[in-house]
């Protein structure tokens, strides 16, 4: 289950990498999911507001919210679900997939290029 903390650390990774993002098409899906996990995080801390403490599940009616993108694989627009890998020994810069949620075929994956 997605933390609020986890939430905002999307919506701070997709805004690194919409800074770094080259094609008006990798900035507005970057966008639009920087905006989808914000408004999760809104969401939840909402509700947590609401019931006290209680931790509870969201399931997958946040899906129903997820960026959507166009499927080459299915031939359709199908929601998109977002991995990021952190560099380590083998990468020497993040990477983010974008996945389709339906094929689990890779769409996209935007490299962050390490400039520090
Ligand atoms: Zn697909």
């Amino acid at each position: 289950m997605k933390k609020i903390s986890d939430y905002r650390r999307h919506v701070e990774e997709c805004k690194a990498l919409l800074r770094r993002a080259k094609s008006p098409e990798e900035r507005e899906m970057l966008s639009n999911m920087a905006e989808t996990w914000e408004s999760l995080a809104v969401a939840r801390e909402k509700k947590l507001a609401r019931d006290g403490e209680a931790e509870e599940e969201e399931r997958m009616d946040s899906l129903e919210r997820f960026p959507r993108v166009w499927c080459n694989n299915c031939n359709k627009v199908k929601p998109m679900i977002f991995h990021v890998m952190k560099a380590n020994d083998k990468n020497d810069h993040d990477l983010a997939d974008i996945v389709c949620a339906d094929c689990k075929s890779i769409i996209a994956t935007l490299h962050t290029a390490c400039q520090n």
